[in-house]
């Protein structure tokens, strides 16, 4: 198993549902590969505007807030552009309008790599999560073609394709400890995501130790794997 070589001349394109799933399942790797000096962007699906368990909140201040946590885990990964496609959170949809959307990106990005959720992973329950995976795989195979969407952008065949949250993994990602530090400083960009996602109440007297537990988490996860671990398709 070898890992991906990434130069200033790779470019890639990692693909999520929400803001903060990039970050969760490729961080590091973008990180590494943003260090090598390769040209990196994110497309995020939704507009996060399910992620609070606040029923009275602001919807429309959540997900500028949310669009603002992005742009800096964006910046903490190196990369170089987010692109946010504003779905409804919890509503996104793998129809042919949104797969036409996800295939302008894809040409105009003009990505050697993509990495997004993985379509097939069995038994899993968020709606996104799978319409993501699907969007990325369907878009993709809009992108390399002239007849699939004529008017959104010229052809672009990616040579590598990796999901994460794999039902299959079949490759790894080694990172140095540098790439995980930027992952963990990305996701906590993610401010508004502490307590519902990362488990860290600011409002508990607890908070220091649940933030330094969310980072020994993050850690763990990824030297049990030993890097981020993948399904690869490079047939495409
Ligand atoms: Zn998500």
């Amino acid at each position: 198993m070898t890992t991906i070589e990434a130069d200033a001349h790779t470019r890639v394109l990692a693909i999520g549902a929400h803001p903060d799933d990039v970050e969760f399942g490729c961080g590091a790797t973008l990180a590494k590969w943003s260090r090598a000096g390769a040209h990196v962007e994110l497309l995020v699906l939704t507009d996060g505007s399910k992620g609070t368990w606040d029923a009275g909140h602001d919807l429309a201040a959540l997900v500028a807030t949310r669009h603002d946590e992005q742009r800096a885990a964006a910046h903490a990964l190196g990369a170089r552009a987010v692109h946010f496609l504003d779905a409804v959170d919890g509503e996104l949809e793998s129809d042919a309008a949104r797969r036409e959307e996800v295939c302008a990106v894809i040409r105009a990005a003009r990505p050697d790599v993509v990495l997004g959720h993985d379509p097939w992973k069995q038994y899993r329950l968020h709606p996104d999560h799978r319409h993501a995976g699907v969007l990325t795989v369907d878009g993709i195979v809009a992108a390399r073609d002239p007849h699939y969407f004529p008017h959104a952008g010229v052809p672009h065949r990616p040579t590598r394709l990796l999901l994460f949250e794999a039902q299959v993994v079949d490759h790894v990602e080694a990172v140095d400890g540098i790439d995980v530090e930027s992952k963990i400083d990305a996701l906590l960009c993610h401010r508004s995501q502490w307590r519902s996602t990362m488990g860290i109440d600011t409002g508990s007297p607890d908070a220091d130790d649940q933030l330094a537990a969310f980072g020994r988490r993050i850690r763990d996860e990824v030297a049990s794997d030993h890097g981020e671990a993948f399904k690869l398709i490079t047939d495409l």
